[in-house]
């Protein structure tokens, strides 16, 4: 049976409902899209309240701060490359973990495709949730781990999308800065049931398990990512982003959450302490802040959120987090999701239904819905973005 108070529009599945039920008796389900939903069992529910307790649904006003500092940021040492953009999330991640503390931040388990937040307290666990994975990601299990580890009079930092982090700031408001919060700017959450669907016909088109994965590869740099498909075979695949079918989807908002379209936390006012984004036009604003490996947005809320700004910086990789100021109106001019929700496309849940219920294949789907030249528009797009930029580069 759904939640009272969750309509499919406005629940954002971060899972702070899960964690904080005393008799186990809500678990999310897959529902519209193939997105996980809270579902209770009655047979178990004894009415407690705890879980609306915790919801942020309605709250969204009151967990928005203003951002009192803003920096461009990157690792000099190995974390960038291993990073989607500048590796900020990598040295912050360090900053707490050298204090004694714990990250909890989502993973991608291969087969299968999964992504789910896990709690790591070392090196090797790091390497394991560096790099954004562009699909929603479980939290419960993690979560319930992380109060665990709170109640132990550990901290915790919980990295996540906005949604996920307003739900981690109620489930832990008793926790106060032992729970700090790092969010991203996030453009929306496409369904783990197509990434699913996806992984299985690029196999099928393979001949070949994939062995590893890559949402955004930077190996022909920052400015021009390219999905990174590594099979059991040794054959690695590498395709501009918008000529990949399941980015190519996400990108034409046709395969996010339902409140993604009109996401509250899309906003200059961050619900995190700290957050992280790509420095999106970064160049616009000083060219030697942008080598082409990547770089990042950070933004700080709350003065714990300075601290561990402060931290990041003397704990990247060899030689520190070079972080720089930066102008938080360019910042949010640069990046849309800091100004607006970006919406949905009409055909939507169309779109959806036509691969994860009728079993149409996500190519067909895709060149249905974008049109027969969606692939070779990507392909010049791609191009010219390069061209243009080696040109502007070649000027000074
Ligand atoms: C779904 C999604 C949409 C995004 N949209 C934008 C955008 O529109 N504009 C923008 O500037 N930046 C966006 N980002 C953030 C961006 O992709 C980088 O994650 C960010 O710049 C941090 O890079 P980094 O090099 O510092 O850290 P990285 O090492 O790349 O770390 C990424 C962090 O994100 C966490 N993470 C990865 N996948 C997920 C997930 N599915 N759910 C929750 N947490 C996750 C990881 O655990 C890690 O903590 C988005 C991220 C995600 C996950």
């Amino acid at each position: 049976m759904p939640l009272e108070r969750c309509a499919e529009k406005t629940c954002t599945g971060c899972g702070a409902c899960v964690a904080i039920c005393p008799k186990a008796a809500i678990t999310l389900m897959p529902g519209e899209g193939g997105f996980p939903y809270p579902r209770v069992d009655p047979a178990r529910c004894v009415g407690c309240g705890a879980c609306d307790r915790v919801c942020p649904l309605g709250e969204e006003a009151a967990l928005r701060r203003p951002a009192r500092r803003a920096a461009a940021a990157w690792d000099l040492g190995e974390g960038r490359a291993a990073s989607t953009s500048g590796g900020a999330f990598g040295a912050v991640a360090r900053a707490v973990i050298a204090g004694g503390g714990a990250v909890c931040a989502a993973a991608l388990e291969l087969p299968g495709g999964r992504v789910r937040h896990a709690i790591v307290e070392d090196e090797v666990g790091l390497a394991r949730v560096r790099r954004s994975k562009y699909l929603q990601s479980e939290t419960a299990p993690a979560l319930r781990e992380a109060l665990g580890l709170l109640r132990k009079g550990r901290q915790v930092l919980f990295v996540g999308t906005p949604c996920q982090v307003a739900g981690w700031r109620r489930l832990t408001a008793p926790f106060g800065d032992r729970a700090p919060a790092c969010d991203l700017v996030c453009g929306g959450v496409p369904s783990p049931a197509l990434f699913a669907a996806y992984l299985r016909e690029e196999e099928r088109r393979a001949g070949a398990p994939i062995r590893d994965y890559d949402f955004r590869d930077k190996s022909a740099g920052w400015n021009f990512p390219r999905v990174r498909l590594a099979f059991a075979n040794g054959k690695t695949r590498r395709l501009p982003l918008r000529m990949d079918t399941f980015y190519a989807a996400f990108a034409a908002k046709l395969s996010c959450r339902l409140s993604c379209a009109d996401c509250p936390y899309s906003r200059p006012e961050r619900v995190g302490d700290i957050t992280i984004a790509d420095c999106w036009h970064v160049a616009a604003y000083r060219s030697d802040y942008d080598d082409n490996r990547g770089t990042s947005l950070l933004l700080a809320q709350t003065q714990e959120g300075e601290c561990l700004l402060t931290a990041a910086q003397a704990a990247g990789e060899t030689r520190g987090l070079t972080v720089r100021p930066y102008d938080i109106a360019h910042a949010v001019r640069s990046n849309a999701p800091l100004r607006h929700p970006l919406g949905a496309d009409g055909n939507r849940s169309r779109f959806l239904a036509d691969v994860l219920v009728g079993g149409k294949s996500l190519r067909a789907a895709t060149r249905a819905y974008l049109g027969r030249g969606w692939f070779v528009r990507a392909w010049v797009r791609w191009w010219m973005k390069r061209l243009l930029w080696v040109w502007q580069r070649r000027r000074g």
